[in-house]
């Protein structure tokens, strides 16, 4: 069946396929990223912005703010979990302790190809 991805409570939560799945109240390690000037920013995520599917996974765009130099605003995609049976529609969460590399989104625009 199709994944359906939605945010609620104003971006507090990821619900995919009518299951609230992640709580944006997270701490999410980022690398090569452009939010701001640090190496590594220690991202306090306050809100999804923009859910989307790029099959098996489900990314999103966050707003929040890096703790260690204060920066806020809207990272790029980031992964945010798979969807690891399509039929079931089971969904397995990132781990957000880990290593995140947010990207910019191009595989749309590949896909008309
Ligand atoms: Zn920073």
């Amino acid at each position: 069946m199709p994944t359906s991805v939605h945010q609620l409570d104003d971006g507090a939560w990821l619900s995919v396929n009518d299951s609230r799945e992640v709580n944006v109240s997270d701490l999410w390690w980022l690398a090569r990223h452009e939010f701001c000037d640090c190496a590594m920013a220690d991202f306090l995520a306050e809100g999804f912005v923009e859910i989307g599917v790029d099959y098996p996974n489900v990314e999103g765009r966050i707003a929040g703010q890096c703790i260690a130099c204060g920066e806020s605003g809207v990272t790029d995609w980031l992964t945010l979990g798979r969807v690891v049976d399509p039929e079931e529609g089971t969904f397995s969460p990132v781990d957000t302790e880990s290593v995140h590399i947010p990207r910019r989104r191009q595989r749309l625009a590949d896909a008309s190809e």
